[in-house]
């Protein structure tokens, strides 16, 4: 797969392109061309010149900051198919979820410019005369960010947008799997600010490398938030680093999520948005659906067209019209689909699908036809999240059984509940219902939109990116009492007399 075009289309030479660390698409496990990884000595150096950038940064009006994210938007709008192009051969998803992702992009940085004039705090009533509360929100500096490979580009825009918007300066760790999209956005971000007429350089700062790379940032003092998206383990390995300085964490981990199909469920919709969930980035998503509990009386009519449209579902390089499932990352993601599937038929699980596929008789692919198992309770490993297209169904007689099935796993991404009944739907968004970040009734789990607030409870990590208010994660708040009189009344009455 030749991506040199596209790299250089959006800035990237093929000088660039040598060092330590191979990069390969899983789309045919052919090598893609090579970068430097970075030692912790130049992780710190990047960082400090972050730090400079910031400095300089926050004092620049913030509706000039959003002039800056409006002409990267400009930039992926100019460039969404070379990087949507470059997503899919990087991560293997579908070319149509490729572009998504850059239209993700797109949209959270139109939602940035005009947040850039809206950084707004409150007024409170004080309980002293000639006296004003208010709190105003400032930039907070360097914001580190971890990105895992599913998104490599998204997620990133979803923080550093915001950030920019903010005041604060990034420092990027992004996958080791997919480091060419992150030179490309870094690029192209780079071309908006000469069009701005300058910004601090270093306001970016990608980092390649491993977990190491991602440690050493975990650590780094003049780091004040480190924003990490991966696994679980990933959260677990870096929030103590994190809180041992005590900095802040904003962690978007693993999901185990969940629909719930009720017997007045709309059958047409309900199939169509459980596929979609289930097998669409062939189920390397982390709000992908991975258990299916459906009310016993049409559960087989359910699971048996569900048996057939997993069967049906073309599987395929995912840069060529009409495929659904592209490939697994890589061979150990497939391994991992095995392991869970060989313990989940020991627990009784009654397996369709899930076995290798050969495409174009690529064998440094892994393409997996998406798995369907039904089980007969909810065991350990269909508690656990396999990042893999593994659909586990389990049947239920009574509701709350299903919300109780619903919520005990140890992530709390998201949910779905397919429902036309007022009662069910409005119980499922109670707070008796389900207790993840995103609750969703008649769509799946998967699929959100910029505009809300997107992250998750319990081992999902409580952060949230994106849309409503989660700006105020990038941004340090003041809280200023001002006083317009000529005395000084203390609050709560105090009486301190220090006069003759
Ligand atoms: P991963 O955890 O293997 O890697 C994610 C990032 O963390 C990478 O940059 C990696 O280098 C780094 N990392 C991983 N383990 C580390 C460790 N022990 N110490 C330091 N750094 C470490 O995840 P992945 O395979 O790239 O992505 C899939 C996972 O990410 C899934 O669990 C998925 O649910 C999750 N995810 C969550 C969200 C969300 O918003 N909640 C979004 C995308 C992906």
């Amino acid at each position: 797969m030749d991506v040199v075009p596209l790299l250089a289309r959006m800035g990237i030479m093929v000088s660039e392109l040598s060092g330590d660390l191979a990069v390969r698409s899983p789309i045919d496990g052919a090598g893609l061309g090579r970068v430097r990884s970075m030692d912790n000595a130049e992780l710190a150096s990047a960082v400090a010149r972050a730090h400079a950038a910031f400095l300089s940064w926050r004092l620049v009006p913030p509706p000039r900051r959003g002039e800056l994210i409006r002409l990267f938007a400009e930039e992926l709008r100019g460039h969404k198919n070379d990087l949507g192009r470059l997503v899919t051969v990087e991560t293997g998803k579908i070319l149509q979820e490729g572009l998504g992702e850059v239209q993700e992009m797109i949209d959270i940085c139109d939602f940035a410019v005009g947040l850039s004039r809206q950084l707004h705090g409150l007024t409170m009533a004080s309980e002293r005369p000639n006296h004003r509360i208010m709190e105003t929100w400032l930039p907070l500096g360097v914001v580190g960010i971890v990105t895992a490979f599913n998104f490599p580009v998204a997620v990133w825009a979803w923080n550093a947008v915001l950030a920019l918007v903010c005041g604060d300066a990034v420092v990027w760790k992004p996958s080791e799997k997919t480091p060419l999209s992150a030179l490309a956005v870094k690029s192209l971000l780079a071309r908006a600010a000469e069009r701005l007429g300058g910004t601090p350089s270093s306001l970016l700062e990608v980092v390649i490398g491993g977990h190491k790379t991602a440690e050493a940032l975990a650590d780094h003092p003049q780091v004040p938030l480190v924003s990490a998206t991966g696994s679980c383990a990933m959260g677990k390995a870096l929030a103590p680093r994190i809180a041992a300085r005590l900095g802040r964490a904003l962690l978007e981990l693993g999901g185990n999520n969940a629909a719930i199909v009720t017997p007045s469920a709309d059958p047409e919709l309900t199939l169509r948005a459980v596929l979609f969930s289930a097998i669409g980035t062939a189920g390397q998503r982390c709000t992908t659906l991975r258990r299916l509990i459906v009310h016993n009386s049409i559960r087989d009519s359910l699971v048996e067209r569900l048996k057939q449209a997993m069967g049906n579902a073309a599987i395929g390089d995912p840069l060529a019209p009409g495929t659904l499932v592209g490939p697994l990352i890589d061979g150990s993601a497939f391994v991992a689909m095995q392991a869970a599937l060989a313990q989940a038929e020991a627990d009784g699980g009654i397996r369709f699908g899930g076995e290798r596929v050969d495409v174009k008789n690529w064998r440094d692919a892994w393409y997996v036809r998406p798995a369907l198992v039904l089980m007969p309770d909810q065991t350990a490993i269909v508690r656990q999240e396999t990042f893999a297209p593994i659909l586990y169904v389990m049947g239920y007689d009574d509701l709350d059984h299903a919300i109780a099935m619903n919520n005990e796993v140890p992530q709390g991404l998201a949910a779905s509940i397919f429902t036309n009944d007022l009662r069910e739907a409005e119980r499922f968004l109670s707070a008796s219902g389900s207790d993840c970040g995103i609750t969703n009734i008649n769509i799946g789990p998967s699929g959100a939109e910029i505009g809300g607030a997107f992250g998750g409870e319990k081992e999902t990590g409580g952060g949230r990116e994106a849309g409503s208010d989660s700006w105020k994660a990038y941004m340090r708040r003041a809280t200023n009492t001002i006083n317009y009189g000529h005395d000084l009344p203390l609050a709560q009455g105090i009486i301190f007399a220090t006069g003759p």
